[in-house]
């Protein structure tokens, strides 16, 4: 099936980002959310980020009014039925998905496949609520998505050989790298990356460093573009914590419980840059 029509369900931060990839390589996008509030913001973020493209003479405003034209918003997951694949980026939990991928699978036509963005989630779970294990697959797409290059891709147990082709076509042609992993909790990203975030959150809850200090020793001691907490913020706290508890029930390992302080902040709303404060305060940035 060729792939023109793509849905996108969740226009949060990594939402409205894999609507503006595709979008922009000339796929027709169905972004969906729970509210028309939350898909506007969506659009309106996706905006934003073309008119900096447009600023830096990386595109044109016409290319900008035609990759948002293609965009089409929706509050109803019914507005997928016209689509020829979905990518799912909700919120990092498994009811919620499991219930997406439900319905996906009464309201698609038969053959579209159904990925999910999830950063930890198993495939082969999310698989299992539907008809069509083998069309369903993990596409793992990093923050920022526009500027990013890799897709992670990830095989539950029934996923066809078939469906990783067409998907890893598609993320090429979003412009991506994709690299193919196994279903295994956090996969090979959070596995690694996740553990080291968790650690950064230890050592300021234990006032080993204050917060700048930590982020300066890992940013100029191990070449990171960025510090751990700094990048925590950036992938929202609530998010870190929900991937930490899928390595801690899904390996079994003391190793991977998630830091006391990091699970105090995610009680407290302080998820991040995406409510303005988080490990940082950013309600004055
Ligand atoms: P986010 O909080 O920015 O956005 C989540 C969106 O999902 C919100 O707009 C919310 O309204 C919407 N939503 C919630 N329930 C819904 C439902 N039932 N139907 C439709 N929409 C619903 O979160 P995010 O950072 O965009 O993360 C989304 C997914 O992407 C998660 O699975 C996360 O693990 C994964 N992910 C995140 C990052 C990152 O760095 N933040 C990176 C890769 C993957």
């Amino acid at each position: 099936m060729s792939i023109e029509t793509i849905g996108v369900v969740g226009a949060g931060q990594m939402g409205n980002g894999i609507a503006h990839v595709a979008a922009q390589a000339g796929l027709k996008v169905v972004l969906h959310d729970v509210k028309d509030e939350f898909v506007q913001r969506g659009l309106k973020t996706i905006d934003k980020n073309l008119q900096r493209g447009v600023d830096k003479g990386r595109m044109t405003a016409d290319d900008k009014s035609g990759t948002l034209a293609r965009i089409e918003g929706a509050t109803e997951l019914e507005a997928m039925a016209g689509c020829d694949l979905v990518v799912e980026a909700v919120v990092e939990r498994l009811s919620v998905k499991s219930e997406i991928f439900g319905t996906l699978d009464r309201v698609c036509k038969a053959g579209v496949i159904l990925a999910s963005n999830t950063s930890s989630i198993s495939i082969t779970k999310i698989a299992a609520c539907t008809e069509r294990p083998e069309r369903v697959i993990g596409m793992h797409f990093m923050n920022p998505v526009p500027v990013m290059k890799l897709v992670e891709v990830i095989r539950g147990l029934g996923t066809s050989d078939e469906t990783t082709a067409e998907v890893t076509e598609l993320a090429q042609k979003l412009g991506k790298t994709p690299v193919e992993c196994r279903d295994f909790p956090g996969f090979v990203s959070n596995r690694v990356l996740m553990p080291m975030i968790n650690e950064a959150v230890c050592c300021l809850h234990e006032g080993v460093a204050a917060p700048e200090a930590i982020d300066e020793i890992m940013k100029l001691g191990m070449n990171h573009p960025m510090g751990p907490l700094t990048l925590a913020d950036f992938i929202g706290l609530d998010t870190c914590l929900a991937i930490m508890e899928v390595l801690h029930e899904g390996l079994g390992d003391s190793k991977y419980r998630p830091c006391p302080l990091l699970r105090k902040y995610v009680e407290a709303g302080w998820l991040g840059r995406k409510t303005g404060r988080g490990i940082y305060d950013y309600s004055k940035s």
